[in-house]
């Protein structure tokens, strides 16, 4: 029998970074512990076709899949929230949406015809979403006999804005076509104003009308604000919006995004939601949910990780999106040894020189993380932290570029090799330990930059008697990529020779994939990006083995 697609199109109001992608994951949660297959796609209308080769302070955190796309960070809370590998099949950009259609067209793939903005485009944007919904193609065979019961499209930005347009219309179509397969939620803010102090509802009003004059009507509203929406507010925006009272949720600010599915239940979300999408009354199975928060409530004594970045600021404002997933990650692995994470934010560039404005900026500190980065911006001062965790033996977790700036450090204070460097920095350098790595070359010389890293998911055999192996348990490990450069294999026997193991390699002995300090009660790092594979219910070993050093560290 052909299995029933349902389809919930996400969109914002009023203003984006409200959420909408934890609301959108919480709900798709909370629709696979009633028993639903549930996929999510998010589109980013802009004409980038990845955020591969955006500026971080321009899109925050940039999430690898399995089979290597570069993608919103939206894609880690789904793929965190659902327990659940997505794919190239989860995600579109008006950028990725044209150059099909420029492709198709110029392979005579509309026969000839006037290809049109309306109903071409939106036509490209539904067979994109029932492609990800049927799982064609996808990178796991499994997937594919599957498919989704209920597939969550969330549309980035807000109703109004031009380059949305297109994608409502395919919502509108969609809807058209099956009305009672497809749902439209919109995700609102309501602001307090301070000098107010009352919740304000006209924008929300404003969205609703830019959604009926793209020719839809929400059926959900979700209600973002600080607090929760009163019956009054509710009314108000019922009258105004023609949505009834018991179809507004309040989605208030809560202290962790994981207790938001609980939230969502207890309010009826779910019921209402597949009660719309005309599926039989179905019971949820919140036990996981539950157990999760109560153990983020029982973690309470701190560790405290440092995090030595490059944080984006724009104009006054900080911003440390670009770690989402890290920083997910530490606080996955804490909660299991009951511990709360408290993070400093240690800013690399102010490290540069340790006469910097703060004093003992690793003063306090049970762990040290640097995560993974590029270009020369702050290097030195990462170096430095690596350098403290190294002599003072504060436990060290590397990321990717902390990979090779640890090797770099070892290089030259414990190698003596003053030179020491990778060759993304200095192209000449006399001790080239990190260099580009073989297929990269013509790539770079080509100036062809997008999505040509070495991306997603790479076996990696880790060797007998290595703490690697120890906290993974196991030989072989499957870990997310995204890098160019590599480490020398040049100098690899006298790394060894010096302590500095070569405790992971690809399976062919050619990549070196992880290191770690003989003699360190922690000194570990990694090529790949472990925190792209850590979720809640299954926190990542290497993150667990960190955090349980930390800890150790901080009962001292
Ligand atoms: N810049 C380094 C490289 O390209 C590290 C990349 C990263 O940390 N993701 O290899």
């Amino acid at each position: 029998m052909l299995r029933r697609r349902t389809y919930i199109f996400v969109s914002g109001g009023v203003m984006s970074g409200v959420g909408k992608g934890v609301v959108t994951a919480s709900i798709g949660a909370l629709l696979k512990a009633s028993g639903l297959r549930v996929t999510a796609i998010k589109i980013d209308p802009y004409l980038n076709v990845d955020p591969g080769t955006l500026n971080p302070i321009e899109h925050g955190e940039v999430f690898v899949t399995k089979d290597g796309i570069e993608t919103d960070q939206d894609l880690g809370n789904y793929e965190r929230f659902l327990d659940e590998d997505l794919t190239r099949l989860n995600v579109m950009t008006s950028g990725s949406v044209f150059q099909s259609i420029i492709a198709r067209e110029r392979a005579l793939g509309y026969g000839g015809r006037t290809v049109e903005w309306v109903p071409d485009v939106p036509l490209e944007i539904i067979g994109r979403i029932k492609r990800a919904s049927e799982a064609v193609n996808v990178f796991d065979s499994e997937a594919q006999t599957r498919g989704a019961d209920v597939t969550l499209i969330e549309i980035g930005g807000t109703v109004g804005e031009y380059q949305n347009l297109l994608y409502l219309e395919a919502c509108r179509m969609m809807r058209m076509e099956a009305p009672n397969d497809v749902l439209l939620m919109l995700v609102s803010y309501l602001p307090v104003p301070p000098n107010l102090g009352e919740m304000k509802t006209k924008p929300t009003q404003y969205a609703v009308r830019s959604l009926n004059a793209a020719g839809l009507q929400p059926d959900i509203i979700i209600c973002r604000s600080q607090n929760p929406i009163d019956d009054r507010r509710k009314q108000k925006l019922s009258i105004a919006c023609s949505v009834r009272s018991e179809d507004m949720f309040a989605a208030p600010n809560v202290s962790s995004i994981y207790e938001i599915p609980l939230r969502f239940a207890k309010e009826g979300v779910a019921d209402r939601v597949l009660e719309k999408l005309h599926f039989k009354k179905r019971s949820v199975d919140l036990r996981q949910w539950k157990a999760l928060t109560k153990r983020i409530r029982e973690s309470e004594r701190p560790v405290r990780i440092g995090i030595v970045g490059k944080y984006a600021s724009t104009g006054n404002f900080l911003l440390t999106d670009t770690y989402l997933s890290v920083l997910e990650a530490i606080k996955h692995a804490a909660w299991t040894i009951k511990r709360k994470p408290e993070i400093v934010w240690l800013n690399a560039e102010e490290l540069e020189s340790s006469n910097g404005k703060i004093k003992q900026p690793f003063k306090g500190l049970d762990g040290i993380l640097v995560p993974g980065g590029f270009g020369t911006r702050g290097v030195e001062g990462k170096i430095r932290a690596i350098r403290y965790a190294r002599e003072k033996k504060v436990p060290y977790l590397g990321l990717c570029y902390g990979l090779q700036l640890a090797t770099i450090e070892f290089a030259r204070h414990v190698l003596k090799r003053k030179d020491a460097h990778t060759t993304e920095i200095v192209p000449t350098c006399g001790y080239p330990v990190i260099h580009l790595m073989n297929e990269q070359e013509e790539r770079i010389k080509n100036k062809d930059y997008g999505g040509t890293m070495r991306l997603g998911a790479y076996p990696c055999l880790l060797q007998q008697g290595t703490l690697a192996r120890k906290l993974y348990g196991k030989e072989r490990i499957v870990e997310r990529h995204r890098h160019r450069y590599e480490c020398n294999p040049l100098y690899r026997c006298e790394f060894e020779a010096a302590g500095l193991l070569s405790s992971g390699l690809s399976p062919d002995g050619a990549l070196l994939e992880m290191i770690e300090l003989k003699g360190h009660p922690f000194f570990l790092a990694s090529q790949f990006h472990p925190e792209f594979l850590s979720r809640p219910f299954h926190p990542h070993p290497l993150f667990v083995g960190f955090l349980k050093a930390a800890a150790k560290r901080s009962r001292k």
